[in-house]
């Protein structure tokens, strides 16, 4: 399937070609750029959507990565934004369809919010980040024959979905792809030398791993993560919508946390007593930590 270059497959009848980059600032799609301008291939434009809950450091190297594109291509990154963002969605969006209502009227939850992104209702990734790119994408392929580039590495593969993937065209893998992003003086700040993953630093999805080195190394997007659960269990309490994630809220990983790092035993007794009302959550039992999926 995937044969050597990439080359744009033409549509007759339309404006011209035109070649079109998701870069979601992580290593693969920076590294798939960065390839595409150092082989000389075209591109006419690159996206960018920013959830407004990156880390500071995702913002500098964005940044950065623009100053380079100028440079190189005389092209600005265009950034996509949900008018209203991830906390208006997460608090406020009024619920409106019929069933929806009816649902919440009939199980006490409020009418107005998503509360915290949800195994069932992750709500977040379609409305942040994949509606607006495609909405761009599509838009540009109704004008011209567009071809649309996604960073996804060789050893990821198995999430390719038609559009084209040069670094699995050309075997690049996450770890090549962070090598090279590095070869050319893209560090992002150091992220990638404590994170596994750069995306939002309050997505639930993220390994409890990732969570403790956040509080560590992020302190202050940590105090914003436990003002953004004080405000979700005030307004949806203990459900789904309220939990962080199935039997913790960010309070009690912070006592978690603050416990492991004075060496006093965490009193899991409180952690059942969250999520009471649910099923108990996933448990290794070999080291107590919940069952954690990586997040996109
Ligand atoms: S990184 Fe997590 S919180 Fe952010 S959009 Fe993806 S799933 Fe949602």
């Amino acid at each position: 399937m995937f044969q050597g270059e990439v080359q744009a497959v033409g549509k007759a009848g339309r404006r011209g070609d035109y070649h079109a980059v998701s870069l979601s600032g992580g290593k693969d799609s920076t590294a798939m750029l960065l390839m595409m301008i150092e082989r000389g291939m075209p591109v006419d434009g690159v996206f960018w959507a920013d959830t407004g809950m990156e880390f500071p450091e995702m913002y500098r190297h964005i940044e950065k990565v623009d100053a380079y594109l100028f440079r190189e291509r005389g092209l600005h990154v265009r950034t996509l934004r949900h008018p209203q963002g991830f906390e208006w969605l997460m608090f406020e969006e009024p619920k409106q369809k019929r069933s929806a209502v009816e649902r919440r009227i009939r199980d006490g939850v409020p009418l107005c919010g998503n509360g915290w992104p949800g195994i069932r209702v992750r709500w977040c990734t379609g409305q942040l980040k994949t509606h607006l790119i495609t909405k761009e994408v599509n838009r540009l392929k109704g004008e011209y024959n567009a071809v649309s580039y996604i960073g996804i590495a060789y050893d990821e593969m198995g999430r390719c979905k038609g559009e084209r993937y040069p670094l699995v065209e050309w075997r690049v893998t996450e770890e090549e792809a962070l090598r090279y992003c590095y070869g050319k003086g893209f560090d992002w700040g150091g992220l990638y030398e404590i994170y596994h993953r750069c995306s939002c630093w309050c997505c639930p999805f993220q390994r409890i791993d990732e969570l403790r080195k956040l509080r560590k190394h992020h302190p202050e997007l940590w105090g914003r993560m436990l003002e953004m659960d004080a405000r979700a269990l005030a307004q949806f309490g203990e459900t789904p919508l309220g939990m962080f994630r199935k039997g913790w809220t960010v309070g009690l990983l912070d006592e978690r946390f603050e416990a492991e790092e004075q060496g006093r035993k965490f009193c899991r007794r409180r952690k059942k007593e969250a999520g009471a009302g649910g099923p108990a959550p996933l448990v290794c039992a070999k080291t107590g930590v919940p069952d954690a999926d990586a997040a996109d």
